[in-house]
């Protein structure tokens, strides 16, 4: 794990302000997150690569929400792509097949491929 929780005070207090986002670069997904408190004048920040810690999804998904993906053929994710951004299981696959698959937006963007990234079309991201 590449986390780094650079607090020097233990507990987050009131003042403490979290930031954490994903983005996708050169096709690879990314999280970041950073933390800063006035009150201690702490500041901390981290990512990696691949799927965000808990901790850091939660806080996006919290602010962004999740898009709910099909999985699999014909129209769906496919199972590899899914498998190799998350490390996913058998199992999860499995669930992930029969449920669909709950991505941030910039994790559906990754997921939708690289037609949907394409620079053609009215797309306007
Ligand atoms: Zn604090």
């Amino acid at each position: 794990m590449d986390e780094q929780l650079g607090m020097s005070h233990c507990e987050p207090c009131e003042a403490c302000r979290f930031e954490a986002w994903q983005h996708v670069v050169d096709g690879r997904l990314r999280w970041e997150e950073s933390q800063y408190c006035p009150a201690y004048g702490v500041q901390a920040c981290g990512g990696g690569w691949g799927p965000a810690p808990d901790w850091v999804r939660e806080r996006i998904v919290a602010r962004e929400g999740t898009v709910r993906l099909p999985v699999g053929a014909p129209d769906g994710v496919p199972i590899a792509l899914l498998r190799r951004v998350y490390g996913l299981t058998i199992g999860e696959v499995v669930a992930a097949r029969a449920t669909g698959w709950e991505a941030t937006p910039v994790e559906a963007r990754l997921l939708a491929g690289p037609a949907a990234a394409a620079p053609s079309g009215p797309a306007d991201e």
